[in-house]
């Protein structure tokens, strides 16, 4: 994961390389800050790496540059600066998560924000419940944009975009949460119940997939986490429209991830089981003793716990080589 908990997130860029280190004190660029990073890039000659480590770098440099490092900074000793030369300090990364007003999107939303990232916090209704989502990322250190919009609609999407934009320029990260469920039987089941499963978890999915991929291409970065469902997976009786859809968004993030991966946009999805959330709370105490027996770990999972698994594939530097994949994270419920 990238950082702790207590550090902020810095994004630096040296000889057209980018690094992300954690730093918990300023941007200077100190031997004792980069003990919390686990990838640094440093730019000092390769003796002087080779011999505070007591190795030889194995990757080549050039120009006398040090690139990629994938050593632990505390294999460093402490005190004076490593850095010879000055660093660009380029700005944190910007994500949109898309209905972060309530549960995981909230999590996530303040997981990115806590680690001193830029958030546009989406809502559809509960406007005040992403005021007070935006308030707690900048408590946290981060910056944060409230914007309202209904992400099956495609204007509302484009306003969406436009105002991160508008704003700080650029959009590096998005993740694709928003989700409602309208659950019954098949045979019960109405057209409309169908369409606006579909229209906001899959059809929205793909049009917020669009806005973002026109703006990643052209700075050849980006990572696009999808919140599918294990119901996706497995498929859940009185969930035909619920589970087509994030079955859909597992094909979507596939392909996705096939065609722009020759942009260096990572898309990746995952697949929770039960979450404590507003919407697993409307489940009956006898459904949820029964989805209880389902789960090897006993228990649901917590938004914070997506939100981790989110904020590995959106930020960390090791995620970098992971692409078009989907993660469980259900408590052992599907193996
Ligand atoms: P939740 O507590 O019901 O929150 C849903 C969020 O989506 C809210 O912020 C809501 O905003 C927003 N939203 C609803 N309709 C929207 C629309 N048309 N446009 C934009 N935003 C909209 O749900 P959750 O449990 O956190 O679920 C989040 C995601 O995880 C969903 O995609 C869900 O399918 C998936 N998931 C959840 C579970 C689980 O067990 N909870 C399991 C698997 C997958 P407002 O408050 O403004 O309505």
């Amino acid at each position: 994961m990238a950082g702790t908990a207590s550090s902020s997130l810095r994004v630096w860029t040296v000889a057209s390389t980018t690094a992300v280190v954690a730093s918990s004190t300023s941007s200077a660029c100190t031997r004792a800050s980069l003990q919390l990073s686990p990838r640094i890039v440093l730019p000092c000659s390769r003796r002087a790496v080779s011999l505070a480590l007591g190795f030889k770098p194995c990757l080549k440099s050039s120009a006398g540059v040090v690139r990629w490092l994938g050593v632990r900074a505390q294999g460093l000793a402490a005190t004076e600066p490593l850095v010879s030369e000055p660093v660009k300090l380029v700005d944190a990364p910007v994500s949109i998560v898309t209905g972060s007003s309530r549960g995981i999107g909230k999590a996530i939303a303040l997981a990115l924000g806590g680690a001193g990232g830029k958030v546009l916090v989406n809502y559809a209704r509960s406007a005040k419940e992403a005021e007070e989502v935006a308030q707690q990322i900048e408590d946290l250190g981060g910056s944060a944009l409230v914007c309202g919009g209904d992400m099956s609609k495609e204007a509302d999407v484009e306003a969406l975009f436009k105002a991160a934009l508008d704003k700080w320029g650029t959009v590096d990260i998005l993740v694709n949460n928003a989700g409602i469920t309208k659950d019954t039987l098949l045979m019960r089941m109405k057209k409309q119940q169908w369409q606006d499963v579909i229209d906001l978890n899959l059809t929205g999915v793909f049009l917020c997939t669009q806005a973002a991929t026109k703006v990643m291409m052209k700075k050849r970065k980006g990572r696009i986490v999808n919140i599918s469902s294990v119901v996706g997976v497995t498929g859940n009786i009185g969930q035909a429209n619920y589970a087509a859809a994030k079955a859909g968004v597992i094909g979507l993030t596939k392909s996705v991830a096939r065609e722009y991966a020759s942009r260096n946009i990572t898309v990746n999805a995952i697949a929770p089981g039960f979450i404590t959330s507003d919407m697993t709370a409307k489940l009956n105490e006898e459904t949820e003793q029964a989805i209880l027996k389902t789960i090897p770990l006993g228990r649901y999972g917590l938004p914070k716990e997506v939100a981790g698994l989110v904020k590995f594939l959106a930020l960390d530097p090791a995620a970098a080589y992971i692409t078009g994949q989907t993660f469980n994270i259900d408590g052992g419920m599907v193996m």
